[in-house]
């Protein structure tokens, strides 16, 4: 099992980011079911930083094709490792876009006064995206009641 962790910078009008996003989610699902990969991606402050996680080919070959996409750019691997287990299981592909209440745990856990994830450690971004996934989980049990 690999982990590959990496950020980038969007190329996407604020006006069309979740409309784009959403199709990102669509097609990320519909082919990460197919070769076991799951993962998070989180879109804040124009920022991506997204963890793929599955088969070492398959999560190769994923970021190979996210790396051409030009709806971002300035792509950095930030953690690539062998993992001996899932951190992001419950999704084939969820994205999180921060609210401005998320703000201050963002910028807490990058260590900076601005959102710049290209200069995270590569375990503290493992950790960013965790407490992205925790917050996630319980947005949706509360969506459920
Ligand atoms: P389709 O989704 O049908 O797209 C066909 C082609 O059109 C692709 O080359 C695509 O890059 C391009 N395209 C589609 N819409 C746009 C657009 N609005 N602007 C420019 N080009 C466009 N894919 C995954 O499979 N798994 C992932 O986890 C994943 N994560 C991603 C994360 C980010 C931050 C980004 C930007 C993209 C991600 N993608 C992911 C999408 C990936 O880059 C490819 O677009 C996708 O895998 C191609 O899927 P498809 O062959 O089903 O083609």
């Amino acid at each position: 099992m690999q982990r590959l962790i990496y950020a980038s910078r969007h190329e996407i009008a604020d006006a069309d980011l979740d409309e784009e996003v959403n199709v990102i989610v669509r097609a990320s699902i519909r082919n990460n079911r197919t070769v076991a990969v799951t993962g998070l991606l989180l879109v804040h402050a124009g920022r991506f930083v997204q963890a793929l996680e599955g088969p070492a080919s398959a999560v190769e070959q994923t970021y190979r094709r996210i790396l051409a996409d030009p709806r971002h750019t300035d792509s950095k691997v930030l953690k690539a490792e062998q993992a001996p287990r899932r951190l992001f299981a419950d999704w084939n592909m969820c994205a999180r876009r921060m609210t401005p209440a998320d703000d201050a745990i963002l910028d807490t856990l990058s260590q900076r006064e601005t959102f710049a994830p290209e200069h995270l450690d590569g375990d503290v971004a493992e950790r960013l995206l965790i407490t992205v996934r925790d917050i996630q989980t319980r947005t949706q049990l509360a969506a459920l009641g």
